[in-house]
């Protein structure tokens, strides 16, 4: 027979269980904590946890129970009743009881609990004998009717408040606590009448139909309708089930030694190691939570330092606060981790209701790690799996002062984290004419295009009405590190009037403006904000990662300042830098736009040799950053609608720059204008079509190669990279090219540098054919932004307008474009890194689409054993970390 009822205090502990992990599936996270605490000798009220097993079954079986249940939970009554010498419905020394839920993770307020279980119009009674005071076993005695109509019963919860508010405005009372035993007595009958009246039944009086009734309650609020939403919003399986905690109660209301507190082992919000927590005397544990008093400091210096009159626990109840003070050591060492605690003080004896490991801040559990491992509390491995790394963002970028006061405007996606402050500029270049005037500015756009890299670069922060995670601006503001809030759909921009409204308030350029990309959040005004360090602990956890890693991590960087940032964060070479990105810069856009509106080859000829000696400089400052390390260069690759001109003057600049006329231009680029940019002639494509313009690019790595390898006497480690190929054939042509751009350039330069040729992988079909692309091939580089796309037939630019419903809906977990689909967009990377292993053993694998910076996708970079991951600039420690415990986990 399956046993589903296990006690614990009282020196019991059923719970057999000693893998914890198994334990906390079977009995819940409370149940769990509760037997452990129990068993480790702690003062524990004793009760019994119904398994989380039950539930399913329950469910499974039409909601009914078991025969066996019923004797099993009077057998477990039986043990409370032998602990406290107290009998469940006994009129002379009644038990009463608390009946609470436990999932095995914590969902806060999603589910019932019942307080003060086993009262009846008899045993009040006895409970105000036994306690010596009427007034406190009244007043629980309307608690419970209160909690049992509303949980059990589902009767109207403002019936009973507005019953307690008339009886205290006919006595002319402001607080509860001048409520004397004959109200709480007349509120009792009261609310009794209040549940005939609403229930069509008496409030029941036998105490195992009240038990029956709130068990059945807490299994039923699994299935409640705010549960069922908190699962799905948090990735917890619907067959776990709930159990069933059922507890002797203690009271912290039973007069002035009595107390009931929260606390947590360290400070969970900056990791400090001092006792933090709140107590209020005379109170039961949901008035510490609801506020209804202002509690009081858990210890002297928390008092001292906020300058608070009321004694704190310290003070008031040295003994006791000292014995809790041992339980908080012995819970930490226990548990070896910061834990938050729920206890209550009963004339003068303290008991534990509840322990767990503590939320905290990144700031704090960066802190709390690092700490525990100098304490030997912890080995310095599982300091480094300690720590979420997507906690690091808060750490890696400015935050907002979180007492500043903030005027929320409208919410937007959290595209790039960070926050940032400046008055808003509508345009790239007033970005850039403002910063340069000194002013910090936010750029304010309906969507970014590479035209405007120059103003993002010059903005604090980035805001856009449209686009989602994966747009324009997400990437680039991300690759810079500038805070960005993306698609925020409320937003009217007019750039007539040089205006945005939202919310029905109208801000014009040069009004203050404050972002959180981490939250993503829009505020009218400047909000404070507090900068990152990034010494301390923030290094040693850092460094400690880094020996267990064993991906290495590169960088998506582009320009000379990012690269440096990015080996500042510890960069182990650049994955991927996005030439086009070079081509965007406003002393080149117009050559950049004659080459590619040209109608031949020697017109494209004549903007490229405009293009080279730029190009050649550009490689030759990133070399010298990344010195020793390996640079990713991409050759030109993006959709070629993004470069063609748009207004009035871009045409002139061009037609000036050309002697082509205007009219002439806008024909060829009408010509140019594409269906389907995204799947049109971009990639290779470019290079096939116009292979010189390849030719152009790896002569300009070769020869800053070379100037590097001259100055410094070190030899750059150029890899060139080929996009958006499908086939070998694409891939040997441009291999072609660029071997051919080397020699020339070695032979003209008597000298050489290694390089390697290798490919994206961004289509199925290159993904399939990966065993014979890597024929030619040296290294794989997937580029999962398109390979995402392609493979679910879903465009990244327009992706944002639906998929926010698509995980709501859990047709995919999470967006496809932030973590890696593994089960789709994941076997096609199997594929090709196993295909490709077999025609090159030592073939180099790499990742370098977005998902290089998602501690998911790293996880199964690290399973399918790629060489590497490559991350913006300021995901790189988030990379690092992530890698470590990817392969702490595969250990
Ligand atoms: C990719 O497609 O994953 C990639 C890195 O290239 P881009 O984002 O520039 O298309
Ligand atoms: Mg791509």
């Amino acid at each position: 027979m399956t046993q589903y009822v296990f006690r614990f205090g009282g020196g019991v502990s059923d719970a057999q269980e000693d893998d914890k992990l198994a334990r906390t599936n079977l009995l819940g996270g409370k149940g769990a904590n509760l037997a452990e605490m129990a068993s480790i000798g702690l003062p524990v009220p004793p009760g019994f946890t119904i398994s989380t097993e039950l539930c399913t079954r329950y469910y499974a079986d039409g909601e009914t129970y078991p025969d066996s249940l019923i004797g099993e939970v009077a057998q477990a009554i039986a043990h409370i009743e032998s602990v406290t010498g107290k009998t469940f419905g006994d009129a002379a020394n009644p038990l009463l009881v608390s009946v609470r839920s436990g999932a095995r993770v914590s969902m806060p307020g999603m589910m019932d609990t019942v307080l003060n279980l086993g009262l009846n119009d008899a045993t009040v009674e006895g409970l105000a004998k036994v306690s010596g005071d009427e007034r406190f076993a009244w007043d629980s005695y309307r608690r419970f009717i209160q909690m049992y109509s509303d949980v059990v019963l589902g009767l109207d919860h403002d019936a009973f408040e507005e019953a307690l508010e008339i009886v205290k405005e006919d006595n002319g009372f402001y607080n509860d606590t001048e409520m004397e035993a004959e109200h709480w007595k007349a509120l009792v009958a009261e609310y009794k009448t209040l549940v005939e009246e609403q229930w069509a039944k008496p409030f029941p009086q036998d105490v195992n139909d009240q038990l029956w009734g709130a068990i059945t309650a807490v299994f039923g609020s699994w299935q409640a309708e705010r549960a069922k939403v908190y699962r799905r919003l948090n990735d917890i399986p619907g067959d776990w089930g709930t159990a069933v905690n059922v507890q002797a109660m203690v009271f912290g209301n039973m007069g002035e030694t009595s107390a009931t507190g929260v606390a947590f082992t360290r400070n969970p919000s900056d990791g400090s190691n001092a006792y933090y927590g709140e107590y209020l005397i005379n109170a039961q544990g949901e008035d510490v939570v609801a506020g209804i008093r202002t509690p009081q400091y858990l210890t002297k210096a928390a008092r001292e330092e906020a300058g608070a009159k009321p004694l704190s626990m310290e003070e008031a109840m040295g003994e006791t606060y000292a014995e809790l003070a041992g339980v908080f050591d012995l819970l930490e060492k226990h548990y070896r981790d910061m834990q938050d605690i729920e206890f209550t003080v009963e004339r003068g004896k303290l008991w534990m209701l509840q322990t767990r490991s503590g939320k905290r801040t990144a700031k704090a559990a960066l802190k709390i790690a690092v700490d525990m491992a100098n304490e030997d509390l912890i080995t310095q491995e599982e300091a480094v799996q300690r720590v979420d790394p997507m906690a690091l963002d808060q750490l890696l970028h400015p935050t907002l002062d979180p007492d500043a006061v903030r005027d929320v405007l409208t919410r937007g996606l959290p595209a790039s984290p960070g926050a940032a402050a400046g008055v808003i500029v509508f345009d790239a270049d007033t970005a850039e004419r403002r910063k340069g005037m000194g002013e910090h500015v936010i750029l304010v756009r309906m969507e970014t295009s590479p035209e405007d890299i120059h103003g993002m670069h010059a903005a604090e922060g980035i805001l856009t009405a449209r686009g989602g995670m994966t747009s324009h601006a997400a990437v680039v503001a991300r690759g810079m590190g500038r805070p960005c809030v993306s698609g925020a759909g409320e937003l009217v921009i007019d750039n007539e009037t040089r205006s945005m409204t939202v919310a029905g308030r109208t801000l014009k350029e040069g009004n203050m403006l404050t972002l959180d990309g981490s939250t993503g959040e829009v505020m009218a005004g400047e909000v404070a904000t507090i900068q990152p360090e990034l010494v301390g602990d923030f290094g040693t956890l850092m460094e400690w990662a880094d020996r267990s890693r064993k991906l290495n991590v590169r960088t998506n960087a582009e320009t000379p300042a990012d690269c440096r940032v990015a080996r500042d964060f510890g960069a182990e070479g650049i994955g991927l830098c996005r030439t086009e990105h070079m081509f965007f810069d406003a002393a080149r856009i117009t050559a950049v736009r004659q080459m590619i509106l040209a109608e031949n080859e020697a017109g494209r000829r004549v903007a490229l040799d405009k293009l080279l000696p730029e190009q050649r400089q550009d490689f030759t400052e990133i070399f010298e950053v990344m010195v020793g390390l390996p640079v990713t260069i991409r050759l030109l690759d993006p959709p070629l609608h993004e470069f063609l001109p748009h207004s009035e003057n871009e045409f002139k600049d061009v037609a000036e720059a050309t002697g082509i006329g205007i009219e002439a231009l806008k024909r060829r680029a009408n010509e140019l204008h594409e269906f389907n940019p995204m799947l049109g002639h971009r990639g290779c494509r470019l290079g096939v079509t116009y292979p010189e313009i390849y030719e152009i690019q790896a002569k300009a790595i070769f020869e800053a190669a070379c100037d590097v390898l001259e100055k410094s006497g070190k030899a750059p480690i150029p890899e060139v990279m080929i996009p958006l190929v499908g086939t070998k054939r694409e891939l040997d042509l441009m291999k072609e090219v660029v071997d051919g751009a080397a020699k020339a350039v070695f032979a003209e330069r008597g000298q050489s540098v290694d390089y390697l040729v290798g490919t994206m992988i961004e289509l199925p079909r290159a993904a399939l054919m990966a065993g014979e692309i890597a024929a030619s091939g040296e290294f794989f580089s997937f580029g999962t932004n398109d390979l995402t796309q392609t493979t679910l037939g879903v465009s990244r630019d327009d992706a944002a307008r639906f998929l926010g419903q698509y995980v709501d809906k859990g047709i995919y977990a999470r967006d496809p474009f932030v973590s890696l689909d593994i089960d789709g967009v994941g076997q096609l990377i199997e594929i090709a890194a196993e295909k490709g292993r077999v025609t090159r053993p030592d073939i180099k694998l790499g990742i370098c689409g977005e998902h290089g910076g998602d501690p998911a996708s790293i996880a199964f970079c690290a399973k399918t054993g790629l060489d590497y991951v490559s991350a913006s600039p300021y995901r790189v420690p988030i990379a690092r970390l992530a890698a470590a415990q990817a392969a702490l986990a595969n250990q």
